[in-house]
């Protein structure tokens, strides 16, 4: 989607007028590529009417940032869309929330419960999870297989055919042990069906869940919507998961979803595991729609904070995608600093987010001091080198000595590095604009 949205500001931005004409062709494009990544039929052409009136012609005529102008205008419809314009409900830690979750079967419901549930369990909360689905054989085992491995309370039962009962009992239960989170697995069907809808009515009576959330397979296409308006018009649904949003998903459909719940997705899937869950985030989400890569908003920010002297070579850096530790050295000092290029990596996505989590500054920093000590015992060779290997046991040795901090230390140093090198080769190939080019990136 990505390629063929810039090849159709690319083509318009190269012909020589740009008449109403141009920019039609342009737009008739993107909706095509729109369309093929699963965005529904209505919000595309809707977004085209919008664009128009937002697009000036005279602006575009006089050639300033042509593809910027239209690219940002794409961009921000589509973040639009992705905004219901209300937040959902959030549980608060400590106090009893009920979620229960909806979708149809294979959506991946009992795999998010249980990611979900962990996500708050990291954080310190007491989730429980309660399996309300006696349709699906063998529903049971698969949830209580999950709750065990992740050490989570559950409920369910081999005997009770009746979901109702289940979600009243497991809900009653997990109040009384002061759980502060009961989640409500249920079940689904293959189909959108009358009997799934009803049963989902009685078990949400019956849990009195704080808030609904509809579990959705980011690789269903056009029915997206069809499929979200169902569910949201038998049970109150009030968040949007997107699941297997590792796969050859496009990812058109979260928009879909949310027109037609008129809530957020709150999360996603990102594979089998537990911990493969991510918050969802509107605009790093848009940019891949867009093949726009994570850092649209990353670039813009590099122009407005960085001094413009030191661009070029910021840039050369990162488009390299070459990780040495001297850079990550060179990194933390800015994020100390907290200065303009530190504001500018705080954007970057896992970089200081897990570095630097909001409300843990304090110990952030010493670690990142920790771990700048440790450098300061390491050779040129070891600082400019991005070869993995040469970090031996015996240079570990020496730099924890040279550090006076234990090994460990420094193999946590080289463990941050590696992820962090990760995050930073995802902007190898960047484009590096001329001198004098910026501001038409
Ligand atoms: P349910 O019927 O809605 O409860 O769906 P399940 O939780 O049983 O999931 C159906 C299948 O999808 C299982 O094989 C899961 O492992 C898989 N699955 C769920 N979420 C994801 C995801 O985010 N990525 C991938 N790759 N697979 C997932
Ligand atoms: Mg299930």
């Amino acid at each position: 989607l990505g390629g063929s949205i810039s090849r159709a500001i690319q083509q318009m931005s190269n012909a020589t007028i740009i008449d109403e004409k141009a920019l039609n062709d342009c737009l008739n494009e993107i909706t095509r590529a729109l369309l093929q990544s699963d965005v529904q039929f209505k919000l595309v052409r809707d977004m085209q009417t919008n664009i128009k009136k937002i697009v000036n012609l005279d602006d575009l005529a006089a050639g300033h940032n042509k593809r910027r102008i239209i690219q940002q205008a794409i961009f921000n419809e589509l973040c639009k869309i992705l905004d219901p314009g209300k937040s959902s409900f959030t549980p608060k830690k400590g106090k009893t929330s009920v979620v229960m979750f909806v979708g149809l079967q294979g959506s991946g419901k009992t795999t998010t419960c249980t990611k979900y549930a962990y996500y708050y369990q990291k954080k310190g909360w007491k989730p429980a999870l309660v399996c309300a689905d006696t349709f699906r054989a063998g529903a049971f085992d698969q949830l209580k297989q999950n709750a065990t491995k992740a050490k989570i309370p559950f409920y369910g039962s081999y005997m009770e055919s009746d979901p109702v009962k289940i979600a009243e009992e497991g809900v009653e239960r997990f109040k009384k042990e002061n759980c502060d989170l009961i989640i409500v697995d249920t079940s689904g069907r293959h189909k959108q069906e009358a009997a799934l809808f009803e049963e989902m009515r009685q078990v949400s009576e019956a849990a009195k869940p704080d808030l609904i959330i509809f579990v959705m397979d980011s690789s269903i296409g056009q029915a997206a919507f069809d499929q979200a308006q169902a569910f949201k018009q038998s049970v109150a649904v009030g968040a949007v998961i997107i699941t297997k949003m590792d796969g050859h998903a496009k990812g058109g459909g979260a928009l879909s979803a949310v027109a037609a719940t008129k809530s957020p997705v709150i999360f996603i899937g990102t594979g089998e595991h537990m911990d493969e869950f991510e918050v969802f985030d509107v605009k790093p989400f848009v940019s891949r729609l867009l093949g726009m890569g994570d850092w649209s908003g990353f670039m813009d920010k590099i122009q407005e904070v960085v001094p413009m002297d030191q661009q070029p070579e910021l840039l050369q850096k990162l488009s390299e995608g070459n990780f040495t530790l001297r850079i990550m050295y060179e990194q933390f000092q800015n994020l100390l600093k907290m200065g303009p290029i530190g504001q500018v990596f705080s954007m970057l996505p896992g970089f200081s987010a897990e570095l630097m989590p909001k409300g843990h500054e304090k110990e952030s920093q010493a670690k990142i001091k920790r771990y700048m000590t440790m450098m300061d015992s390491m050779t040129n060779e070891e600082l400019d080198s991005s070869n993995p290997k040469l970090m031996n046991e015996s240079r570990m040795m020496r730099i924890a000595r040279g550090a006076g901090r234990p090994i460990r230390d420094v193999m946590e140093m080289l463990e941050e590095y590696k992820r962090l090198a990760k995050v930073w080769s995802k902007m190898k190939g960047l484009k590096i604009p001329k001198k004098g080019e910026m501001s038409s990136l």
